[in-house]
Parts: structure tokens; C-alpha cells; sequence
């Protein structure tokens, strides 16, 4: 859902970028400050500057939720957990934290920065609000706005539903007191979906009260995708568990047959994908790999150039490639997986391609552990 996105820099190391949604967001918090909110402050303020007042404010308000994802991500940056890329959309801000932390203490901490940071933030902006009594109506309205958003942003991220920063303080208690990761983060998403499940009742009462149809449907949108968020995140968690420990030798496919650089498309579509179902085939000559064509690179190029394209101009050559090594532990791989959104690595040993190891043996790996009740 986030993979899309426009990226607008980096701080820190840690791309920032607006996802499509956030667009809709921003529209309408705008609109609502402009067509709601500042006129009820000043009824002679003329269209455009209520217009331009809104527009100031929405992107100090995204200004904040960034700063609060953005100590999240500092956070987890020191206790030594990369973060790729922080993302703004439709309900906020997310941070790309690609790895769970390594002690209960860290979580705590990573949790909490964020909504103190929005704390501090609703702070200064009530402390503006505070001086600037005198000084201008406008921005007396614009700072109280700002302080009272953040606040409300420290509480609503603190309700103890995982994943919500309060579900993450509640996980990292449990997992200190029970030692067990896995069983905390259970109990904290099944509040986490408990809380979904209360927003998505909550949000149907509303639609039936008269004005309150969309802030209804808003709540019951929330709630339907904390219920998500919550069993997403335990799920892959639980398959982490299963994955880790275990290394790429146990379960990339040895035989696989390799391609030769120049024979053409057709060629590879004839002989080597349509007999075999095969997706993704490493290009060797002479006992020394070239690259590795997939079915996807395959697809990207006209059917009228099957003919006159061949391997060596498709493939992905060699530098270029994701490539993993037999000891590497099988989390990693679902890691590398997900972020490339790639369907197979090919397992590199001395620069040989060994073997490759995609999606559908990690499924077989679990599937299989899964059913024997390990
Ligand atoms: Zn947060």
C-alpha cells in the first residue's frame, strides 16, 4: 500500500517521501481549516487568506507528524536498526524501521520518542499562542490550531493498541516481563485489533447521527486499518520467528538450469520457460555468470523483439544484481525480498551462482513447519 510514493529528500540518511494518499489529506485539512475553522476565528478574513492561512498551517501540521516519525527513526537509528524511508499518507506518518529492536528498553524508547516529540511540538505552538495574544488574531488562531493537533496526535498515538506507539509501549512491558517477543506482540495486537474493531463500531454509530456522516466514516476508516495494520504486523513477526535462525542453504533450489547470453528471447520462451514453469534463470558462459534473466524482464519487452533481442540484452547483468549468500539467515532473505519487491535472489558463492532462493521456498519452508506443528 505504501510502496508508492514521491520522494521530497532525506534527513538523517532516511528518504522522505509523500505517498498518493497523502495528497487527499492534505487537501482536505486544508479545506477544513479554510472553509471551517478560520472563519469561526475571523469572519472578515477574505478567501485568500483564509486559503493561504490553511495551506501555512497543513504544512506545519505535516511538518510536525514528520518530526515525530522522524524521532522514531533517530531513535532506532541509534540502538542500531536501520531505517530506510520515512512515508507520509493518508493517516499520518510512517516510518520504514526495517528490523524489530534488540532489547525491550530500546522498543520503549523508540515508541515514546514520537508522541513526546508531538508533546514538545503542541508545547511550543501553545507557547506561541500564549505570546503572540497581541500580536496578530491569525496566528494566535494558527498556533492555538497547531498545539491542539499535536496533543491530540501524542494521545491518539499512545492508546495501547499495537501497532500504534502506545500498543508498541504496552509490547515492549510485556515482552520484559515475559521474555518472549513473540507472545507479547500476540497480546498487544489483539488489543490492537480490539481497538480497530471499537473505532469501526464507534464510526457506524456516528454515520447515523445527523452531521457526523464523514466523520463516522473517517473513524471506522481508521479502525479498519489499525485491525490490519495490527494482524499484519503480528504476522510477519511470527514469520520472522519462524525464518530466523535458519540460512539460505537449507532451502535454495541446487539444479538450476542456466541460460547461454546469446540465444534470443523466443528461444528462452520456447526452450527453457514454457517446458518448465520456471521463472528465473541465471546467464552463465564458460563456468562464469553473466547476470540472470526472470519472466518479469522478459515481459517488459515487445512481443515483435522476441526475435531480435537477445539474453545478454535483457538480462540483469551481474553488478547489478541482489544476490544472497548460502549462510545467510532466511529473515533477511524475506527482507531483501519485500523490499525489492523481487520474486528471487540468486545465491552467490566466489562469484558462482549456486542456486536461488525465492518466495515460493520460503512459503515451502513454513508451510511445511507449520503443518508438522514446529
Ligand atoms: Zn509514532
Amino acid at each position: 500500500m505504501l510502496k508508492g510514493g514521491i520522494p521530497i529528500g532525506s534527513i538523517f540518511g532516511i528518504a522522505i517521501r509523500l505517498n498518493y494518499s497523502w495528497f487527499i489529506v492534505f487537501g482536505l485539512v486544508t479545506w477544513a481549516l479554510a472553509a471551517g475553522y478560520f472563519p469561526t476565528v475571523d469572519p472578515t478574513l477574505s478567501a485568500a487568506v483564509r486559503v493561504a492561512a490553511g495551506l501555512v498551517t497543513s504544512v506545519l501540521f505535516f511538518g510536525s507528524v514528520l518530526a515525530h516519525e522522524l524521532m522514531h527513526s533517530i531513535f532506532a537509528q541509534r540502538f542500531g536498526i536501520p531505517v530506510q524511508s520515512i512515508t507520509l499518507f493518508i493517516f499520518g506518518g510512517v516510518s520504514q524501521i526495517t528490523k524489530e529492536p534488540q532489547k525491550p528498553k530500546d522498543e520503549l524508547r523508540i515508541a515514546l520518542a514520537g508522541p513526546l516529540t508531538s508533546l514538545v511540538i503542541g508545547g511550543i505552538f501553545w507557547g506561541v499562542w500564549f505570546l503572540a495574544q497581541d500580536v496578530s488574531s491569525l496566528a494566535v488562531a494558527i498556533a492555538f490550531w497547531l498545539g491542539w493537533i499535536n496533543v491530540a496526535l501524542a494521545v491518539f498515538n499512545l492508546i495501547p493498541g499495537f501497532p500504534l506507539d502506545g500498543g508498541r509501549v504496552l509490547r515492549s512491558i510485556l515482552w520484559w516481563r515475559n521474555r518472549s517477543l513473540l507472545q507479547a506482540t500476540r497480546t498487544a495486537s489483539n488489543i490492537g485489533r480490539g481497538i480497530g474493531y471499537l473505532f469501526i463500531f464507534a464510526g457506524l454509530v456516528l454515520v447515523f447521527i445527523p452531521g457526523y456522516l464523514f466523520n463516522g466514516l473517517w473513524l471506522a476508516f481508521i479502525g479498519w486499518f489499525l485491525e490490519n495494520a495490527a494482524v499484519g504486523s503480528y504476522r510477519q513477526l511470527a514469520l520472522i520467528e519462524v525464518l530466523q535462525g535458519h540460512t539460505v542453504s537449507e532451502i535454495m533450489t541446487r539444479e538450476c538450469p542456466t541460460v547461454d547470453p546469446d540465444i534470443s528471447i523466443q528461444q528462452l520462451v520456447n526452450e527453457h520457460i514454457l517446458g518448465t514453469g520456471r521463472r528465473c534463470f541465471p546467464v552463465v558462459t564458460d563456468n562464469r555468470a553473466l547476470g540472470i534473466i526472470t519472466l518479469h524482464d522478459v515481459k517488459g519487452i515487445p512481443r515483435d523483439q522476441w526475435n531480435a533481442k537477445t539474453v545478454r540484452d535483457v538480462m540483469t547483468p551481474f553488478a547489478r544484481m541482489e544476490a544472497v549468500r548460502p549462510q545467510q539467515d532466511l529473515a533477511t532473505v524475506l527482507q531483501i525480498l519485500t523490499e525489492r519487491d523481487i520474486n528471487q535472489v540468486p545465491v552467490v558463492e566466489d562469484s558462482n551462482i549456486v542456486g536461488m532462493v525465492g518466495r515460493d521456498n520460503l512459503l515451502a519452508f513454513v508451510s511445511l513447519r507449520a503443518e508438522l506443528g514446529m
